[in-house]
């Protein structure tokens, strides 16, 4: 029998994942919850993703824009088996409670304290963790992107310490609330919550980060430094990472120097939405000088998180014990790494 799956909150993450749960065989979109009749709520309905408000209240103001609304949150609870909360951080905390009197198990997104969950979760580095669990949280897209490259790099190559740099995007495409136009903002509170937030799944990891907000919405920059626990080869590194699904090579001599032009592939590649789930890592400004390693990489935030929302379901159900299994499961029905 398919794992019934709710989404509460149908923005940028919970649209996406609603998309890749529909395309998943061992999965069933039960339906999502909206809380305004937005184009967003007429994409869902268009989609044939049953639409439920998160309180009955908002429900007239979809019957009087001729959208069918099926139930409240409570109704969409009563009929799955787990919940995606994808709402605004801070929000899925207000849920929790409601969940648990429910009696369904809910996955959080990044936005939310890992105490919230108890489990953070990437799909590589601690599928296991998740195993049965009744809550965790599939961490944030800057978080997602510097565990898909360490973790591995750490397991075969070994790691002394970190130091990187995020260079935020300053607000998602379709946000009209963004940073400043014309300025670079660093953030203050030093070093930032992005070292501590991938503690939560390598917490034996020496890791130190820095963040600037800029005025661009595409994808988010990291300068990593890596001090590693021996001399080792460019080619090396290289390996590891081509050997690492969700993580693609990306090059300079090719053409690809930003992230527009990343962008531009994924469109070029007809990904859904134009979306980039994989990290993306300049092969061409990967250098080693003794044991320290520099690269960049690229982070498409309103996607990379997508597929590890789909292998913490399968994990939580225990649908598939096989870390590697459900995750190229996942990368075959989202056409990742093609
Ligand atoms: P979003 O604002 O795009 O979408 C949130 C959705 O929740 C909206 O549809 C909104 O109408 C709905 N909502 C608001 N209040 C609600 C409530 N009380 N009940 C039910 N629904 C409600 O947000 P997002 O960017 O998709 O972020 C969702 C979560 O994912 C956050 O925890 C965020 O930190 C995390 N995340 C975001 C990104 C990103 O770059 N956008 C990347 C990774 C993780």
């Amino acid at each position: 029998m398919k794992v019934r799956v709710g989404i509460n909150g149908y923005g940028t993450i919970g649209k996406r994942v609603a998309c890749a749960v529909a395309a998943q065989d061992d999965m069933e979109l039960i339906g999502v919850t909206k809380t305004r009749p937005s184009y967003e709520a007429r994409l869902a309905s268009a989609e044939g993703h049953p639409l439920y408000v998160a309180q009955q209240e908002q429900a007239a103001a979809f019957e009087k824009d001729g959208l069918k609304v099926e139930g409240t949150l409570e109704d969409l609870l009563s009929r799955v088996d787990i919940i995606v909360d994808a709402t605004p951080g801070g929000v899925g905390e207000i849920y929790k409670d409601l969940y648990e009197k429910a009696g369904v198990k809910a996955i959080f997104q990044g936005g939310e304290e890992h105490g919230l969950a108890g489990v953070s979760f990437n799909a590589y580095a601690n599928y296991k963790e998740a195993w049965g669990a009744k809550f965790a949280r599939v961490v944030s897209c800057n978080t997602t992107g510097l565990v898909r490259t360490l973790f591995p790099l750490d397991k075969i190559i070994g790691i002394e310490k970190v130091s990187a740099t995020i260079v935020r995007r300053g607000a998602d495409p379709g946000d009209s609330k963004g940073s400043a136009l014309n300025s670079l903002e660093p953030s203050l509170k030093l070093p930032t919550h992005h070292g501590p937030d991938v503690q939560t799944i390598m917490p034996w990891i020496g890791i130190t980060t820095m963040a600037v907000k800029t005025p661009t919405t595409l994808m988010h920059m990291h300068c990593i430094i890596a001090d590693l626990k021996k001399e080792t080869k460019e080619r090396d590194v290289l390996d590891v990472w081509n050997n690492v699904p969700r993580v693609r090579m990306v090059s300079g001599k090719h053409g690809i120097r930003g992230t527009a032009n990343i962008m531009d592939y994924a469109k070029d590649l007809n990904r859904k939405r134009g979306d980039f789930m994989e990290i993306a890592v300049w092969q061409d400004g990967v250098r080693v000088v003794g044991n320290t390693l520099y690269y960049y990489q690229a982070v498409h935030q309103e996607s990379d998180v997508v597929p590890e929302n789909i292998d913490c379901i399968r994990a939580m159900m225990k649908l598939e014990p096989d870390a590697m299994r459900s995750i190229q499961k996942t990368d075959k029905s989202l056409g990742i790494g093609k």
